[in-house]
């Protein structure tokens, strides 16, 4: 597909959910020039045909926003020639989540998969849709925290996009611990409340982020890609920020008020952790709740699930 202007340089955040990969992408959301966009994979499921609110509050069809976005997305042809449908658009990006096509999604990132039709839906379309937000929203930045490495992998090879990675990590005792706690969020009256998983599937998906962010890792060049603890970016937040600005060489940075608490406006996210509504003083500090109050059996079922990676992360087997 023929993209005119400058690149749009995206940063795709991946990491198992619960990691604070949302209010690390409200944060650099901040900084000028960058967007925060949230889920973008999920805009058309959850965003569009289920009507979940936008961190604005309103229906992606009703912020000025997003619905510029999915204005352009379904009147531009696809490289069918035609406007893809919403129905297409979710069948499509259904393909590329299978199992079977996983690992060929991920080596994708590096080139290829042409001839592929959902492949090449899904690039072209997100390719439209990034270049809309970005434009709507004034930002030469976009952080898309699609989270699963596969998305990642489509945003690598989308025409007229300068891709970086960002690999969120969480110590998986903290990520199973918070999938236990039910979260309740109000917008506009309505209150929803997030699933809760069980220990065993929290495990599971943990892993398979990890495993896909490794392969993944490998299809991108080293100087496109940061990891990064949410427990470092706790502890340092501005200089983990730092790092993460200049691999884009973006010059600005977030309007921190002290070293710990930064100042978040209303934003444009459109799917992920409720954290997104939050605005004004944000307080950023790591939650170890799981160090106390987590059941030790179930500290060690997590270890016994994790192990070699939770090493080679440099988490502690022992809290
Ligand atoms: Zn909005």
């Amino acid at each position: 597909m023929a993209t005119s202007g400058n690149p749009v340089t995206v940063l795709s955040v991946v990491g198992a959910g619960r990691s604070g990969t949302t209010v690390l992408a409200s944060i650099l959301g901040e900084v000028p020039g960058c967007a925060g966009a949230g889920e973008i994979r999920w805009l058309w499921q959850r965003g569009v045909l289920d009507g979940r609110p936008c961190g604005c509050g309103r229906k992606p069809s009703e912020c000025p926003v997003w619905s510029r976005v999915i204005e352009r997305c379904l009147s531009t042809p696809g490289p069918d020639g035609v406007p893809p449908t919403v129905e297409a658009i979710v069948a499509a990006q259904r393909e590329l989540g299978a199992n079977r096509n996983r690992l060929r999604v991920l080596r994708s990132a590096a080139g290829g998969g042409n001839e592929w039709a959902a492949l090449q839906l899904v690039r072209d379309l997100t390719g439209v849709a990034v270049r809309a937000f970005a434009e709507a929203t004034g930002a030469g930045v976009v952080i898309d925290t699609s989270k699963r490495p596969l998305d990642a992998a489509v945003m690598a090879q989308v025409p007229g996009v300068d891709p970086f990675v960002l690999h969120v990590l969480r110590d998986p005792r903290a990520v199973a611990h918070s999938w236990r706690r039910a979260k309740s969020f109000t917008v506009g009256g309505d209150t929803r409340t997030m699933g809760t998983r069980r220990l065993p599937a929290t495990v599971r998906r943990w892993l398979a982020s990890a495993v896909g962010s490794e392969v993944l890792h490998r299809h991108v060049p080293p100087e496109r890609w940061l990891r990064l603890r949410y427990e470092d970016f706790c502890a340092e937040p501005a200089e983990s920020l730092d790092r993460l600005l200049s691999m884009m060489g973006v010059p600005g940075r977030p309007p921190f008020e002290n070293d710990r608490t930064v100042h978040l406006r209303p934003n444009h996210i459109v799917a992920g952790n409720p954290s997104r509504f939050d605005v004004g003083s944000v307080q950023i500090r790591v939650d170890e709740e799981w160090k106390t109050a987590m059941p030790r059996r179930d500290q060690l079922l997590v270890v016994a699930g994790t192990g070699p990676l939770l090493r080679r992360y440099g988490y502690p087997w022992r809290a």
